[in-house]
């Protein structure tokens, strides 16, 4: 019998070496139980997080809640189908319409995660006779997506229109379709992604443009659309794809759009069709917090604060940041193994961050992902800055 686990050996082994070499294994932290946005109990301890998506601070909202316990009383905790079979409620329809005003476009599909937002999207647009054009940086939904889709793959050097435009300029003769994907912010460095400057080029190739603001969404932008709005360029954007799981704090995805062809995609898109729908209770969170967000802009003021107040005094500490002052602000680590012994001091002194090990990282080096909350206190970022601080002093930085 050939063994089915042989194909895991190099995994195996890395993991091997990983778990060996740290104190407690950095894939299995647990957060026992929140007590706040911003504190949750770790391995018995209060520990400040700043390693989550949950911008707004709005998995804890109060009223996202009551709304969810209400709903959930009075139509139940699940819909047993999917969106095409037995599975789309008014709540899906309502939240829909919703996010297509929202975002100012014709049409919304709402997708179960992020994820298969996606991938439902880009399996649904494109086939083996088109060409995607990646951001080299993108997301694995983006890379699976394109999988599903069998289409022809090129990436294209991470935020970089010339590097864009010279690929595009090999296409010249291709007759299939063209879609580029960039995302808005990229989760693991914060980096924000010239989308203007892609819409140009996207027009000059006759390409179609879809912009991921899975991390911008609710964070830039005037009202919270994203990099898009903040640059000025939502009109020249084909497919805007994003997730409820971090600004707004609960779960599922949406792709908005003024292509009139979303009707069909909702027949073609296998991620959308065979998996079951969200629940009621999740829908009714999500528009609560939709909300929520819309009636408190200064939650993205606070935001940006925290994120300038986070970034200058790691910078300030001597640490390596990001050239973008965003809500995620990654310390680029030389080696592996210092990046070990800092992520452990870190959780050991209390504060929650992400290791992000290669080969998950762009330039290969270890990352410390530190993301921020509009309900972080002033007290409470100087007090993770100053932690970095002291391990930093500690290493030799
Ligand atoms: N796109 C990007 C850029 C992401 O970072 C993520 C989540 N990390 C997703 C999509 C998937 O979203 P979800 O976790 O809500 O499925």
């Amino acid at each position: 019998m050939t063994d089915i686990f042989a194909k895991h050996a190099g995994l195996r082994a890395a993991y091997e070496g990983l778990t060996a070499s740290s104190p407690r294994n950095p894939f299995e932290v647990v957060i026992e139980r929140p007590l706040s946005a911003t504190v949750g109990i770790i391995e018995g301890r209060e520990t400040l997080l700043f390693g989550t998506n949950n911008y707004l601070g709005l998995s804890q909202s109060h009223r996202a809640a009551e709304a969810a316990i209400d709903t959930a009383r009075t139509m139940g905790v699940g819909t047993t189908g999917s969106r095409i079979a037995n599975g789309t409620f008014g709540l899906h329809r309502a939240l829909e319409e919703k996010l297509a005003r929202f975002f100012g476009k014709k049409h919304c599909m709402v997708f179960s995660t992020g994820y298969q937002a996606n991938l439902g999207t880009i399996s649904a647009l494109v086939n083996k006779d088109d060409v995607l054009l990646l951001d080299a940086d993108s997301h694995a939904s983006i890379y699976d997506g394109a999988k599903l889709s069998g289409a022809q793959v090129i990436r294209f050097r991470h935020n970089d229109p010339v590097d864009l435009e010279r690929r595009l300029g090999r296409l010249k003769d291709h007759t299939g379709a063209k879609l580029i994907i960039a995302e808005g912010i990229y989760s693991m460095t914060g980096n924000v992604a010239p989308l203007t400057e892609f819409t140009a080029i996207a027009k000059r190739h006759g390409a179609y443009i879809l912009a991921d603001e899975a991390h911008s969404f609710g964070v830039l932008g005037a009202t919270g659309r994203g990099v898009a709005e903040m640059q000025g360029c939502e009109s020249e954007i084909d497919f805007i794809v994003g997730t409820f799981s971090k600004s707004l704090g609960t779960v599922g995805g949406y792709c908005v759009t003024d292509h009139d062809g979303v009707d069909l995609m909702r027949l073609c898109s296998r991620p959308y069709m065979f998996t079951a729908s969200l629940p009621p209770e999740i829908i009714a969170a999500t528009m609560a917090a939709l909300e929520e967000m819309e009636e408190r802009p200064e939650l993205r003021i606070k935001l940006q604060e925290n994120a300038e107040r986070l970034h200058s005094g790691l910078k300030a500490a001597g640490l390596a940041t990001g050239e973008h002052v965003s809500p995620v602000v990654a310390v680029t680590l030389e080696t592996v193994e210092e990046a070990i012994i800092f992520w452990n001091a870190l959780l050991e002194n209390g504060v929650y961050v992400n290791l992000s090990l290669p080969p998950a990282t762009p330039d290969n080096r270890p990352l410390l992902r530190c993301s921020v909350m509009a309900a972080h206190s002033s007290e409470e970022i100087d007090k993770a800055v100053a932690v970095f601080g002291a391990i930093a002093k500690q290493l030799g930085h």
